[in-house]
């Protein structure tokens, strides 16, 4: 199966097809945020994860247009990490925004913590970022600064908050389309409380969330940010080695870029290493 660079202009993410109807937005190596993918069934679009940065979920919106011609019908949280879903509040509310309970009552759980936190860093780097335009001469730069700008200016403002998914799905689903299908998996508890991949078995790609990274980093054992913490190890490693042995081909990790069946191996061997052997001889 031959991947398809396509030619699509934004600064923060690089746009592929990976079969006919079948698209993912890798982060821009510049931009090392988060993956998402769009889908076009024939009859649905469906957007899988928004983006951490709104100007990117705009322009994953605009990408979906173009390539799909048509409006997004559902929108799927992979998880309640906030990087796979701040864009949620890009899209109006007549499109549903799909997870589990428990992505949702995760999100719910942290919202409050999530905003005093960026709320707190906005202002800093709303000084900063004001500070290091002035000096910019390169427009890509300027652009990227003046987006953020606005960004942490949002933030800022007593009226802003996230949208959180509303349509709730427990356990797996299959949306039939016209063209193509998709299987939504219920995976729940491994990378987080509640995670979901997409599945297309005919074409051998699954869009997995973070229960891939293509790069994993050791620190993430003493960290005290949650994110790159699994909530269940076992689990997801039992997941990647699930997914590696399926007949697929391609698959797209949360963070990084496209990835094969070894980096699987790696993940899962890096979470036995580094979480459950050190757990277990705590
Ligand atoms: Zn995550």
């Amino acid at each position: 199966m031959e991947i398809k660079k396509l030619d699509f202009e934004t600064i923060y993410f690089d746009l592929y097809e990976l079969s006919p109807g079948i698209y993912a937005a890798i982060t821009a190596e510049r931009f090392p945020s988060s993956n998402a993918g769009f889908f076009d069934l024939g009859n649905y679009s469906i957007i899988f994860d928004t983006l951490m940065d709104p100007f990117s979920t705009d322009d994953l919106i605009k990408a979906s247009k173009q390539f799909t011609n048509k409006e997004p019908s559902f929108v799927i949280n992979s998880h309640y990490h906030t990087d796979h879903l701040f864009g949620n509040r890009k899209f109006p509310l007549e499109t549903p925004i799909i997870c589990c309970s428990e992505t949702l009552s995760t999100f719910q759980e942290n919202l409050d913590d999530t905003l005093q936190r960026w709320k707190g860093i906005a202002k800093q780097e709303l000084e900063r970022t004001n500070e290091i335009i002035k000096e910019e001469t390169e427009p890509t730069k300027i652009l990227e600064y003046n987006n953020d700008i606005k960004t942490y200016s949002e933030i800022l403002e007593d009226s802003f908050s996230l949208r959180p998914p509303d349509f709730i799905i427990d356990g797996s689903f299959i949306i039939e389309g016209t063209e193509n299908k998709v299987q939504v998996i219920y995976i729940g508890d491994a990378h987080t409380p509640g995670d979901m991949v997409a599945y297309f078995e005919k074409e051998k790609i699954v869009f997995m969330g973070d229960l891939l990274f293509e790069e994993t980093d050791p620190n993430w054992y003493t960290t005290t940010d949650p994110a790159p913490r699994p909530t269940n190890p076992q689990r997801l490693c039992d997941t990647l080695i699930e997914y590696m042995e399926k007949d697929i081909d391609i698959y797209i990790p949360g963070h990084g870029k496209i990835c094969s069946k070894k980096i699987l191996k790696e993940n899962a061997e890096f979470f036995e290493e580094y979480f459950i052997k050190k757990e277990a001889s705590k």
